[in-house]
Parts: C-alpha cells; sequence; structure tokens
C-alpha cells in the first residue's frame, strides 16, 4: 500500500497533542509538522491553521485540507487553497464551551450582574427586582453549528429566544427568520443580542451604525464571533452615547486587543481574549480522522465547507 502522510501546521496548536491523538485514531498516516522533512507527492492531507503564503502549493496531491479552528476566514481568501475538499474543525467539546459562554454572558445581563459587580465595588446594596426570564428577548445571530446549539441552551434556560441565518431553521422554542430583508425588523426587538456569525465578505460590518441604532434603548451585545462583523468605531459610539448598554467582546478587529484601544476603559464592556470556544484535541482528533476515512472512501468530509460562500 503506497504511503499516507499528513502536514500539520499551526503556531498556536500543541502538534504533540495532535500527532497523539490522530495516530492513535489513524496508524498508518505519517503525521508530519515539518514540510521539508516529507516527500510532498506522498502527503494527501493537511491539518493547519495559519500557514505562511504559499504553504499548501508544496504538496501537489492534497486530498482534504482542514483548518484546526472553527472560523475559516483567514483561510478562504489564500490564493495557493487547492481545488480540493476544505473542512473545519467542529466538535461536541467546542459546542459545549461555546453555549456556557453565550449562557454566562446573556445571565450576567438578564441578572443584572453586572450592575451588582459595580455596586459592590461601591460597597452598596443595590436592589434589583429580577424579571422573568421569559421576558427577555435574546436574538442569535447566526444558528450553525455554534449558533444552533447556544440558541437551545437559551430556550432551555427560560429565554424568549429569536434566532437570525442565511436559510430559515427549524429549531424548536426558537422564532427564526432568515435573509438579509428581515434583518433590520428582527434587530428592533432585541435587548441581548449574540453574534456568531463567520466574517464572509457579507457579514463584514453588518453591524453598522445604522443597523445597531435599530436595536431597543439599553440593549446589550455579546461579539464571540469574529470582531469586524462589527463595524467598531460604531459600537464605541453607541456604547458611549449609551445607545447600547453594554457589551461583552470577545473577539475583535485587531488581536490581541491594543493596549490603548477605547474598549479597555469602557466600564460598560467586559472583554475576554479570544476564547469563548477552544478545540480539545481529543474531541476534535476523532472527527478529523472521521473526516480522513470520508474522504478515502469518496465521501464529502465532516464540517465541510464553501471557499466561495466564504464559511
Ligand atoms: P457555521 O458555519 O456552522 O454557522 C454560521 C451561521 O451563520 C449559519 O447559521 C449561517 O446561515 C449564518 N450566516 C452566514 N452568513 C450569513 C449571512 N450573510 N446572513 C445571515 N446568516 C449568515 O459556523 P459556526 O456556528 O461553527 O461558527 C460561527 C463562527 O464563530 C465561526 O465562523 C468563527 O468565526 C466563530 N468562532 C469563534 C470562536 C471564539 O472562541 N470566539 C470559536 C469558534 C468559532 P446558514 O445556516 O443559513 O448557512
Amino acid at each position: 500500500m503506497s504511503r499516507d502522510a499528513l502536514i500539520f501546521y499551526s503556531e498556536f496548536d500543541d502538534p504533540e497533542a495532535w500527532k497523539k491523538t490522530l495516530t492513535a485514531e489513524l496508524p498508518d498516516i505519517d503525521f508530519h509538522t515539518d514540510p521539508d522533512a516529507v516527500d510532498p507527492a506522498i502527503v494527501h492531507y493537511a491539518l493547519t491553521w495559519k500557514p505562511p503564503a504559499g504553504f499548501f502549493g508544496r504538496f501537489p496531491n492534497l486530498k482534504l485540507v482542514t483548518n484546526l479552528g472553527a472560523g475559516v476566514d483567514s483561510l478562504v481568501g489564500r490564493d495557493d487553497l487547492p481545488d480540493v475538499p476544505i473542512s473545519r474543525l467542529s466538535d461536541t467539546g467546542m459546542v459545549s464551551l461555546m453555549s456556557s459562554y453565550v449562557l454566562f454572558s446573556v445571565i450576567r445581563y438578564a441578572r443584572d450582574i453586572h450592575i451588582f459587580e459595580r455596586a459592590q465595588r461601591r460597597g452598596e446594596w443595590k436592589y434589583i427586582h429580577p424579571r422573568a426570564l421569559s421576558d427577555i428577548r435574546v436574538g442569535v445571530l447566526g444558528l450553525g453549528e455554534l449558533g444552533g446549539p447556544a440558541a437551545q441552551a437559551l430556550v432551555r434556560t427560560g429565554f424568549d429566544v429569536r434566532g437570525w441565518s442565511r436559510s430559515l431553521k427549524d429549531i424548536p422554542g426558537v422564532r427564526c427568520s432568515a435573509g438579509s430583508d428581515t434583518l433590520d425588523d428582527f434587530l428592533r426587538d432585541i435587548e441581548i443580542l449574540v453574534i456568531l456569525l463567520p466574517l464572509t465578505p457579507e457579514t463584514r460590518g453588518l453591524l453598522d451604525a445604522r443597523r445597531l441604532a435599530l436595536l431597543p434603548a439599553g440593549a446589550k451585545l455579546i461579539n464571540a464571533s469574529r470582531g469586524a462583523v462589527v463595524d467598531e468605531p460604531a459600537l464605541i459610539d453607541a456604547l458611549q452615547s449609551g445607545t447600547i448598554e453594554e457589551a461583552t467582546l470577545d473577539v475583535f478587529t485587531v488581536e490581541p486587543l491594543p493596549r490603548n484601544h477605547a474598549f479597555w476603559s469602557m466600564k460598560n464592556v467586559l472583554i475576554t481574549p479570544h476564547l469563548a470556544s477552544i478545540t480539545v484535541p481529543e474531541a476534535a482528533a476523532r472527527e478529523v480522522a472521521e473526516s480522513i476515512r470520508r474522504v478515502r472512501s469518496g465521501l464529502p468530509p465532516l464540517h465541510g465547507i464553501d471557499p466561495r460562500r466564504g464559511y
């Protein structure tokens, strides 16, 4: 049998952890991290996060490229991307982490915890009568592998949940709408907005000054997908003027967030350093291995993406 190799590249992920778990799943695959130490002709699979320009062009026989993350915005625009199936990571561990981040962030606002955090710093006993969760309208933009389960977790917790995506979804308990024509009306009704859209040419700057202004006064915004989906200067204006009352931001146009960025000093912004969800190799390797098995059998990989669509 001819040899079959996988090339791994990431400056972020631990190659040893991936090698251990992936070769346990696929013992017949050679796992390489050094592109100079492998015959390029036998490299059929690439598992990469932001490899250098021209990287994929070195391997003429690729059959599958897997992005070592859920967001493919840094991959799809590359000019060396081969015309082969492209997949990305998604696993139950990642879904649970994202749902927990969304639940925490929404509940923090819904239960006024952000106000109590500040009151405690002032030594103030500040009673606010809690609202019924079923009265609180939470909107989730993006109902994909992360947004869908996050919306369901919000429903299970008792919120009034609405969701918006490109194609219409049917998620029990979630009032769904779809398409750019419906976005303005969707926003007008949302108290806590959760953004879980991929960054594509269509979604870049989607939440601009005009759309942010459609949110009801006192709205809260949670962005856990990509910073550039929101027009950051417009968000800063809205947070300063109070049009948007609070924001929880895990992602930014420039990361790490520059030291002099306005968000750092804004008391109504909670910053987390892009970790709403991460990949756990043990869980994700099984999915990557299954994708490789599927491609070997002539089937599409799991979690395939369409580079033309951008996600
Ligand atoms: P998916 O591709 O599974 O889902 C994307 C969702 O967005 C789909 O519901 C899709 O609609 C919708 N969508 C895409 N484009 C549009 C559009 N133009 N208009 C309306 N809806 C649109 O992605 P995931 O759920 O797996 O992940 C979402 C994003 O989260 C990732 O792209 C990544 O950037 C980010 N992320 C952030 C992490 C963090 O730690 N902060 C960790 C992991 C991911 P449809 O269903 O109709 O196709």
